[in-house]
């Protein structure tokens, strides 16, 4: 039987506290699955002892690999750097906070082994995570589902299993605004889900704060959907209908009734009103037109300072890929 290769993605920012852990439980699960495994660190700029550690583990462990990029680069592109460097022929992108438990990558590898390109695993549960990220978050979900054609699943993140047909696609899908999640249901394939329960952080603080999860928000539904340019259209479509009515009011007043009204507060109203709408729309615009000057400034996704444990990598490609 041919030996399969899995590759572990791990975005890690400011995670010392959690590496050891993460690391000795993956090597648990990946030893009893049958074939080799490299498991890659994406070190995301991190101002804590994440790399040396990362590079400690790599000088035990050939298996290890690092990636150092030369800044804070952003949880969706660290991931995408570990998926463009990843050769094998499985690749799972696992969170290094322990929310995502190594313990669930044999079923999502169950679920390939039957022909599924990719499996993600949905968040049947969330643990330890407050009330407002997740109505945020439940709400996020069920916005995005309605108002985009793709059918990203709801409650999935980024813990997710692409097989290397998918993993050449998304290599293709170069943009600078990334939702991963999204990108990877875009692709297409044969694609389906594993249930778990996201269990709380493990040690240390969140990395993304609320106006990261904002931002990763607006990027999945601008990157997807055109509803809010639209939206700016019927807003203009229902304000115009209301003035129309308005305006046939002002003048069924003016000549039946023959009521003069000095009319300040309608007129504040209705600046206001018209103020704002337009505002908003100007604001949609703009969130468009920041991401199309985004993208045609071409630049690279991000800047590898450092890799480690690489070499043998390469070797590996060479020599025994593939063989019985
Ligand atoms: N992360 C990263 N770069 C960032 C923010 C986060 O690589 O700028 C990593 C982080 O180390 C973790 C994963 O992305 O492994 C998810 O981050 P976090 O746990 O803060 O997100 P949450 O679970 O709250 O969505
Ligand atoms: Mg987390």
């Amino acid at each position: 039987m041919k030996k399969n290769l899995y590759s572990i993605v791990i975005p890690v920012y400011n995670e010392e506290e959690n590496i050891p852990v993460l690391y000795n439980r993956l090597r648990k699960v990946m030893q009893e699955l049958e074939g080799d495994y490299e498991i890659i660190f994406v070190d995301d700029g991190s101002s804590d002892s994440s790399w040396i550690l990362i590079c400690e583990l790599q000088e035990k462990d050939n298996s290890v690999k690092g990636i150092k990029l030369s800044r804070n680069f952003g949880h969706q592109i660290a991931i995408t750097s570990g998926i463009e460097s990843a050769i094998g022929d499985v690749v799972i992108t696992v969170d290094a906070d322990l929310q995502d438990p190594p313990e669930i990558i044999p079923e999502l590898v169950k679920k390939w082994r039957c022909g599924y390109e990719v499996v993600y695993a949905i968040r049947e549960k969330r643990r330890g995570e407050n009330f407002l990220k997740r109505g945020f978050a439940w709400l996020f979900y069920r916005v995005l589902k309605k108002i985009t054609k793709i059918d990203i699943p709801p409650d999935v993140g980024d813990f997710r299993l692409l097989s290397r047909k998918a993993v050449e696609q998304l290599k293709r899908l170069i943009e600078q605004y990334r939702f991963v999640r999204g990108l990877s249901t875009w692709i297409g394939f044969k694609q389906t889900g594993v249930e778990f329960v996201r269990e709380a952080r493990y040690k240390g603080k969140p990395k993304y704060s609320f106006w990261k999860s904002l931002k990763l928000a607006l990027n999945g539904i601008v990157s997807f959907s055109i509803a809010p340019l639209q939206l700016a259209s019927y807003m203009g479509f229902v304000v115009s209908i209301l003035s129309f009515l308005y305006a046939i009011w002002s003048i069924i007043a003016k000549f039946v009734f023959e009521r003069t009204i000095p009319g300040w507060t309608s007129i504040i109203v209705v600046v206001l009103f018209l103020g704002g709408v337009q505002l908003i729309t100007l604001g949609i615009i703009g969130e468009y037109i920041g991401r199309i000057y985004g993208e045609v400034k071409k630049r690279p996704l991000y800047i590898i300072e450092q890799k480690v444990g690489y070499k043998d990598n390469e070797d590996y490609k060479e020599e025994n890929r593939g063989k019985e």
